[in-house]
């Protein structure tokens, strides 16, 4: 095989139980937005399931819609929704929805009289992260539309919930500012009569570094796949977690060279002098990323090198130096770290980003095995 992203189960599994345990009282929500992290949506949430996550939440309406036709019958939340967006569908699957603005309210009103099925709603209000959610200013008319649409039998409000900024900072002031506009925010729609069954904020840092925030439930995602949010919340292994997805390529070739030999587009790179280069069947159409080249760490026969020159679409050169190796040996890009590998973590600081992008960006040309 040229290349896998191997998808541990067993420790997405494991990793699961962790955060429950940090959350005792707390619902969890396994998030497989995007692809599960790019680790595979339907496995991933069936392993969650399995696990006990009460929950399975997305982004996107379509990617919890895929859930269901993938035969996932519990609990779930969508929260990404766009005009024209598929309310009838969500509803007829009891997806419960979230809705950020009377706009989003009246369409889905609308999807409720057209199919006879009550929705499932959960109001989202900005706290402070300033992308979706309702401003603390419009909340009281958002309230005030969701409980005559609940009288009126249209719908029911399941949920009040909301999303922190600097959760994976911890002790950052607007953490403090946002559950308290959060709680006022609760505390105004349970005056106005709605009973939301659960009010959430949590992510993986806050459901790992603030239990006050933990609520009715919590939404994990990174911390589910093995992966810290943050050097300031702990390592994975500090944490009790373990890296989900090993990404490794077989050597495609393997050659000896001169010195001053350039090395892949642009000869950002040539040979200090006679060397072996091994090279990795892997490139940004992959998903690698390119500002990988001459930074990204990878491990061949238990010992790290560096990518050199360029990644190219798809594939990139290592330097062996006077190491040894053949077609067919296995590169490790990342993984848990145990055998010495590089983990995403480490892709994450010599590339400039973080662990959430390095394994979401894997792209569908890499076959994930399940383990
Ligand atoms: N909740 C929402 C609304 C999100 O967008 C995300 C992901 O960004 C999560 C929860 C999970 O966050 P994390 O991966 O940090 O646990």
């Amino acid at each position: 095989m040229r290349a896998r992203a191997l998808v541990d189960l067993a420790a997405l599994r494991a990793n699961v139980r962790a955060l429950r345990a940090r959350a005792p009282r707390a619902q969890l929500m396994a998030v497989v937005k995007a692809n599960a992290y790019g680790h595979g949506a339907v496995p991933c949430a069936k392993a969650a399931r399995q696990a006990g996550a009460e929950w399975i939440g997305t982004a996107l309406p379509q990617e919890a819609l895929a859930l269901r036709a993938a035969g996932d019958t519990g609990r779930m939340l969508c929260w990404l929704w766009t005009p024209g967006g598929p309310w009838r569908e969500a509803v007829e699957a009891g997806i419960d929805v979230s809705v950020s603005g009377l706009w989003a309210l009246e369409e889905l009103c609308a999807a409720v009289r057209e199919c006879g099925v009550p929705a499932r709603v959960q109001l989202k209000i900005d706290t402070g992260l300033g992308r979706n959610g309702c401003t603390p200013g419009d909340w009281e008319k958002l309230v005030a539309a969701a409980r005559d649409a609940e009288e009126a039998g249209l719908l029911k409000v399941t949920g009040v919930w909301s999303h922190f900024a600097c959760a994976d900072e911890p002790g950052h002031p607007s953490i403090r500012a946002q559950l308290d506009v959060f709680k006022d925010a609760v505390a105004y729609a349970e005056r106005q009569g709605l009973a939301p069954e659960v009010r959430h904020i949590a992510n993986s840092p806050a459901t790992l570094t603030l239990p006050e925030a933990h609520f009715d439930l919590v939404r994990t995602g990174v911390a589910m796949y093995g992966i810290s949010p943050s050097p300031e919340v702990g390592t994975p292994e500090e944490l009790g977690l373990r890296p989900v997805m090993t990404l490794s390529a077989s050597l495609a070739s393997v050659k000896r060279v001169p010195g001053g030999h350039g090395i892949s587009y642009g000869h950002a790179y040539t040979t200090p002098g006679e060397t072996t280069l091994a090279l990795v069947p892997l490139g940004y159409a992959d998903g690698i990323p390119r500002s990988g080249s001459g930074t990204g760490p990878v491990m061949v026969g238990g010992k790290r090198y560096t990518v050199a020159g360029r990644v190219a679409m798809d594939q990139f050169v290592l330097d062996l130096g006077g190491d040894s190796a053949e077609a067919g040996d296995e590169a490790v890009l990342f993984g848990p770290g145990d055998r010495g590998e590089p983990t995403a973590e480490d892709w994450a600081r010599a590339t400039g980003t973080i662990a959430y992008e390095v394994v979401t960006r894997i792209s569908s040309r890499v076959p994930r095995v399940y383990t």
